[in-house]
């Protein structure tokens, strides 16, 4: 009999795993088992934008690994017939700051993956801060892709269905409650829930809040420096972020983080106002 994996998770990582696991393993049996389902996960707040952040000590040779097998699966896809379903578009990104001294900085290694990626000088930094009420002295320019997880994740979904894979909507309290279970294998995808489901206190949250504005005119990113705002263009609206939150459990939005991603985002491009 084929060997039955068990998923826990149904956000980016969950639906990414199982249907590969389909793909790779044809005839593998799979189920996923989760508490909540798109449009209720972490990714379906996100942009979906490709750009490594919050990386703190990851090696560099892990983020480049990660990150440019990331690249090439997603411009497989949107070289794909499938692009327009899955929500993919290629964008210009501009990340500037106000501090000095950024042209003679070493770049991080997964700069090498994207498209065009360029040190901004001071000279075209000034130009770009004309565009906002900043004072930009620098940055980094690339094109990169967004896969937004509001389209990416129900295709991710329909996927696994037809190839036959089975879902269950249910919280997992203990991993003890598979023993005796007729699976081979489970694999955790809870996300930052594994803090709680396996007690790995080494993954901590770190509270992303962001606003969904209508603002059809916005076709690239910009982003301030590593931590500040940032405005991402998706297909049915722009996003503007964002907080960067370490070890803040609240799910729930914060009228002064949304004040203040408003104020921040409008300074980065005033026509938002
Ligand atoms: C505001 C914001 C903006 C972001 N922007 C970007 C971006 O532009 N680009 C980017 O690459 N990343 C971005 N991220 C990060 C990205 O969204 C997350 O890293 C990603 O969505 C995590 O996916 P995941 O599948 O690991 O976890 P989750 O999406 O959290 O999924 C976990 C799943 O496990 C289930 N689960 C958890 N515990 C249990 C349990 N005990 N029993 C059963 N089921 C359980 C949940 O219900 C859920 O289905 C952003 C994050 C935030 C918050």
């Amino acid at each position: 009999m084929a060997p039955h994996v068990a998923v826990i998770g149904a956000g980016i990582i969950g639906l990414s795993t199982a249907v590969l696991a389909q793909e790779k393993i044809p005839g593998l049996q799979v189920t996923i088992i989760s508490e909540h389902f798109s449009p209720h996960t972490t990714g379906d707040g996100s942009a979906g934008l490709w750009m490594p952040y919050c990386l703190k000590d990851t090696p560099q040779n892990k983020i480049l690994r990660w990150s440019s097998k990331t690249y090439d699966h997603i411009l497989k896809l949107w070289k794909s017939n499938e692009a327009g379903d899955v929500g993919i578009s290629l964008i210009p990104v501009y990340k500037l700051t106000e501090k000095s001294g950024g042209e003679d900085m070493e770049q991080p290694e997964w700069t090498k993956v994207p498209l065009a990626h360029h040190i901004i000088n001071s000279h075209q930094a000034q130009k770009l801060a004309s565009l906002s009420d900043s004072k930009f002295t620098g940055g980094t320019h690339c094109i990169s892709f967004t896969l937004e997880p509001t389209y990416f994740l129900p295709y991710l979904m329909q996927k696994f269905k037809v190839n036959g894979g089975k879902v269950l909507h249910q919280k997992v309290e203990s991993l003890q409650q598979f023993c005796g279970q007729n699976y081979d294998v489970v694999i955790n995808c809870t996300g930052v829930q594994a803090h709680n489901l396996v007690g790995d206190k080494s993954v901590q949250p770190v509270r992303g809040q962001v606003l969904r504005v209508n603002a059809p005119w916005v076709f690239h990113a910009a982003l301030e420096g590593n931590e500040g705002n940032y405005i991402i263009p998706n297909k049915d609206n722009v996003i503007l972020g964002g907080t960067q939150q370490e070890g803040n459990w609240n799910t729930k939005p914060d009228p002064a983080d949304s004040m203040s991603i408003h104020n921040g985002c409008c300074k980065l491009m005033p026509g938002l106002k």
